[in-house]
Order: C-alpha cells, then sequence, then structure tokens
C-alpha cells in the first residue's frame, strides 16, 4: 500500500535526508586516488554515528547480511558492492549508495564520482545518469502518472546510446528504507498493468536510475551482493530521495538551506 506523507512527516524525512546529504558531502571529499573503499565506508559511517542515525544497510539479509553501511560498485559493478581494501586509482568510476534512520525515518541517495580525469565517454555515462535523475525529479511535479516518467527516463538514456538496468528499481520511502510503490527505471505494459500509480502529494520515493554503457543485463558476484554488467562495460548509479509536496518536488537528499547548514553543523559538520 503506497502511504502518502503528511507536511510534518516529510520535515522528518528532510532530517533523515540531510544526514545522507552530509554523508555524501564528506565522501566526496575522499574519493581520490589511492583511497580505499573501505575507507570512503568508514567515512559515512563516522557521519551516522555524530548524528547517532541508524546505518539502513548493514545487516541487509542476503545470503549473509549486509557487511557496510555503504553499497560501494566500482566500474562495471552496477549495484550493492561491498567495501573492501580495493585501491580507487584515477580513471575509475565509483558509486556510493548509502541510507539512514534518524529519528524513526528513512534517508537514501547514491552519487557516483569520477576518480581524477575519466575519458570522455565515462564521463558522458555520468551526465546521462546524474540528467536522467534530476529530469525524473523535475518530470515527478509535471506528470500523472510514473509510467509517463518511467517512459521519458529510458527513452532519454536510449537517446544517449545507453541502457537501462530493469532488474533492480527504486522505492518507496518512510518509516522502512523499501516500502511500496516499486519505482521502475523504463516503462512496461505489466507496469502499467499492475504496477503503475498517480502522482500525488505525499508521495515519498527514492528515485535512482542505474544506467549501462553496453548491455542492460546484469549478473552477481560469487559474494553473493556485488551486482556487475554482463558485458563488463561500465556502470553509474544515482538516487535522492525525493517528496511530491503541493508546492513540488523536494529533495529531501538534497544540499542544505543556511538554517538546515547550522542545525548540520551544531552536530560537528565542517563547515563549506
Ligand atoms: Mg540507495
Ligand atoms: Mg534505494
Amino acid at each position: 500500500m503506497i502511504q502518502l506523507r503528511s507536511h510534518r512527516e516529510i520535515q522528518k524525512l528532510r532530517y533523515a535526508g540531510l544526514v545522507v546529504w552530509e554523508a555524501h558531502h564528506c565522501v566526496s571529499q575522499r574519493v581520490v586516488e589511492c583511497v580505499t573503499t573501505q575507507q570512503l565506508d568508514a567515512v559515512v559511517e563516522s557521519v551516522f554515528e555524530r548524528f547517532r542515525a541508524v546505518p539502513l544497510f548493514k545487516g541487509v539479509p542476503g545470503k549473509f547480511p549486509f557487511p557496510a553501511v555503504t553499497c560501494i560498485s566500482v566500474n562495471e559493478q552496477v549495484v550493492h558492492g561491498i567495501p573492501g581494501p580495493r585501491v580507487l586509482t584515477s580513471g575509475d568510476i565509483v558509486s556510493v549508495d548509502t541510507g539512514c534512520r534518524l529519528d524513526g525515518w528513512c534517508g537514501d541517495s547514491a552519487v557516483t564520482y569520477a576518480v581524477g580525469g575519466v575519458s570522455p565517454g565515462v564521463q558522458e555515462l555520468l551526465d546521462v545518469t546524474s540528467g536522467v535523475l534530476q529530469r525524473a525529479i523535475t518530470w515527478l511535479g509535471t506528470m500523472s502518472r510514473w509510467s509517463q516518467v518511467a517512459r521519458e527516463m529510458a527513452t532519454y538514456v536510449r537517446d544517449h546510446g545507453f541502457s537501462v538496468v530493469e532488474d533492480f528499481v527504486g522505492h518507496g520511502i518512510g518509516r522502512q528504507m523499501h516500502e511500496d510503490p516499486e519505482v521502475p527505471n523504463y516503462d512496461s505494459p505489466r507496469f502499467r498493468r499492475r504496477g503503475d500509480f498517480p502522482l500525488r502529494p505525499g508521495l515519498v520515493l527514492a528515485i535512482e536510475p542505474m544506467v549501462n554503457m553496453g548491455t542492460k543485463q546484469v549478473k552477481c558476484l560469487d559474494d553473493a551482493w556485488t551486482q556487475v554488467t554482463l558485458d563488463g562495460a561500465w556502470s553509474a548509479h544515482f538516487e535522492h530521495t525525493v517528496a511530491l509536496t503541493e508546492q513540488g518536488p523536494w529533495i529531501l537528499t538534497g544540499p542544505p538551506t543556511t538554517a538546515e547548514l547550522a542545525w548540520l553543523e551544531s552536530y560537528g559538520a565542517t563547515p563549506q
């Protein structure tokens, strides 16, 4: 069942989203050559500790419980990569996905960073993936059903010569990280029949396009978590938690206002 959230509930979700934004802000300053993915995970863990926020990814059930507070996926890895001793090198792209619960409410967001300089084709992959997320957020405020947004997202990606991953989708978010509805980044007759939903004020969604340079198909590595592209071509992932309000879409994991920055700094956040 899709739950529509009140203004007061959305305000609470915003605080969780701000902590997730702060985590990404701290990570963005540490994504450099020679850093390991587990060092980036530790940066996020320390931000969550500072706010006494509960990490949402650690312990997620699978073949074995997910062991870290972030999913970190490098190059041909699509999502659900496990942070570890891998050292980042110039030219890599690294997706950092994380979420937390603060005061009972959840935030979830992902960013794919370039390590040093990347090739023009890879830069285009990053631009198209972040661009399709930004466009989807705008369309959330102008279209009437999610299937319309999803169709435009897939068209935008395809027009740039890339493919949209279909095996993983976005989701509703609220008191739990994963709530109804499923939020695909592509349209299909099956979705229009069985999963489509109207875009109404109070809706809170984690919108998260995953875009591949080659085939849309993915497979899971032997570690039981990491999803990689079937053809080894590179993949990018961007995600925001977004509320649809009477005034339009509000990016809950987006950057702080001056007043919100003061709130973050009251927990010891680094001034910008
Ligand atoms: Mg996420
Ligand atoms: Mg998510």
